[in-house]
């Protein structure tokens, strides 16, 4: 049995393709239904290319040999005499699997940069607010300000216009002309062209003009602060201009999830964006035996390149040839993927917006002067030390949100870069997802 973790375009694919070959599936995740962070939990998805969405959901629902196990958290995973457990929180209690094989197909989540008022009712990121009106039918607030870089701007600004809010601005920090250091990458997925044609229309439709070169640098009482900045996200000026809004949504790219892969011990490495993601060869197989990884866990990519890494990924799991047009086709995604990062770099200067008093750890309310007085008072060297003395890191999310942020000021105030070896360590937990001691001890619930 192969079991696959994460029920998004990378998990569908690889499940049909599994499924396909004759394997039984067991599909994990930790909603009540599939489709990931883009398809969002949803059987009625709406977009570009939704009955792509469709196909999937129809061709998981209808395969006698894939089980979906939904609601369903693993929280860890474990070698077992040759095999891997999977163990898993379901309603409460905890519950295991034991499989031949495995597929992490695990994404990402928003990567957020802090500033100050990041932490005040009102602000939160692209992804939060999608969530909400995708998943909740609920729209955030009445004026909305997205703001951030990359693409994924665009689907939620339209999708938020086309749900009734009132969009009242959509700042991209980076010059869309970035993308003409890219044409090779852009002739090879001429497909894009018709992504952003429609996201053009859309715009149009719904009277949004996206201003490029700004950036939010504070939020408070109803009111964003806008700043000019280039790529580096350096201030340009001291002239700030003001836009009144009840929700302004901010966001910095994607962070992919690596818990689950590093728990199981499989090679991860940085990459050009910083990110931390698998090393896997051209089967997707990750440095360990039986474990394949797909989609944005193994480098942010989008749905395209994480639907075909799973379908490879599921084909080599279950023994399955891969055909060459798959590989070339995801060669090709890689280099779309390669541009997407030098068109939408996050530069450092977000470390200029920020005060004393700004809040970088939300989870422990650690302060940015409670980190720098870690490091010059207490002589900290390195975000882990920094974490032991000021708790940051150290809350619910166990750093998922803070920790490159942390690692970055303290590389920043001591004149150095973050060490790959310090960015792999701050993106692993030894848990995946927070369980209690009563339901570790004896493996039921507690409720
Ligand atoms: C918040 C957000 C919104 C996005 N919206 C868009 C969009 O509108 N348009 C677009 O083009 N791209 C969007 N993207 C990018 C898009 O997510 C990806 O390109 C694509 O969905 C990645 O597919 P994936 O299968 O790799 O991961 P995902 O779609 O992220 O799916 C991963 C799945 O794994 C599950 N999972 C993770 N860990 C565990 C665990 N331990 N136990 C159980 N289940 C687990 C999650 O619940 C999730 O369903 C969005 C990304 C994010 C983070």
């Amino acid at each position: 049995m192969i079991a696959i973790i994460g029920a998004g375009p990378a998990g569908l694919a690889a499940a049909v393709a599994a499924a396909r070959s004759g394997a039984e599936v067991a599909l994990f995740d930790a909603s009540t239904n599939f489709g990931g962070q883009y398809w969002r939990h949803r059987t009625d998805v709406a977009g570009y290319k939704a009955e792509r969405a469709q196909k999937y959901f129809d061709a998981v629902i209808s395969s006698p040999n894939i089980t979906f196990i939904s609601e369903a958290q693993v929280w860890s995973a474990e070698r077992r005499d040759g095999l891997i457990q999977i163990n898993y929180l379901q309603g409460g209690a905890e519950s295991f699997l034991t499989v031949e094989k495995v597929i992490l197909a695990t994404g990402a989540h928003d990567r957020t940069l802090p500033f100050p008022g990041w932490d005040y009712p009102g602000s939160m990121t692209p992804g939060a607010a999608q969530a909400l009106y995708k998943g909740h039918g609920v729209v955030a607030g009445k004026r909305i300000l997205i703001a951030g870089s990359g693409p994924f701007l665009l689907p939620v600004a339209t999708g938020l216009a086309e749900a009734g809010a009132h969009v009242v601005g959509l700042l991209e920090a980076n010059s869309p002309l970035r993308w003409a250091r890219s044409p090779i990458a852009l002739l090879r997925n001429p497909l894009k062209f018709f992504e952003l044609i429609y996201y053009l229309r859309l715009l149009r439709r719904y009277s949004l003009k996206p201003q490029f070169g700004a950036a939010v640098v504070g939020y408070e009482n109803g009111v964003a602060q806008i700043a000019r900045v280039g790529s580096s996200l350096r201030a340009k000026g001291v002239d700030r201009r003001e836009i009144a809004c009840d929700v302004v949504a901010v966001g910095w790219g994607f962070q992919p999830d690596v818990s689950l892969g590093g728990i199981l011990g499989c090679v991860e490495k940085v990459d050009r964006d910083g990110t931390v993601i698998f090393q896997v060869d051209s089967s997707q197989l990750s440095s360990q035996a039986n474990i394949w990884i797909a989609g944005e866990a193994t480098g942010i990519g989008g749905a395209d390149l994480s639907i075909t890494e799973g379908e490879i990924a599921g084909l080599a799991a279950s023994g399955s040839e891969i055909p060459k047009k798959l590989l070339r086709k995801r060669s090709a995604q890689h280099a779309f993927a390669r541009a997407l990062q030098k068109s939408y770099p996050v530069g450092d200067g977000w470390k200029e917006w920020i005060t004393p008093e700004t809040t970088i750890c939300r989870c422990e309310e650690v302060s940015h002067s409670a980190i720098l007085d870690s490091i010059h008072e207490l002589g900290a060297e390195d975000s882990r030390t920094a974490k032991l003395l000021t708790r940051a890191g150290m809350g619910l999310c166990q750093g998922r949100i803070c920790s490159r942020n942390v690692a970055e000021i303290i590389a920043g105030a001591r004149k150095c870069e973050v060490s790959p070896s310090e960015r792999i360590a701050a993106s692993n937990r030894p848990l995946a997802a927070p369980i209690s001691l009563g339901v570790l001890a004896d493996g039921e619930s507690l409720n």
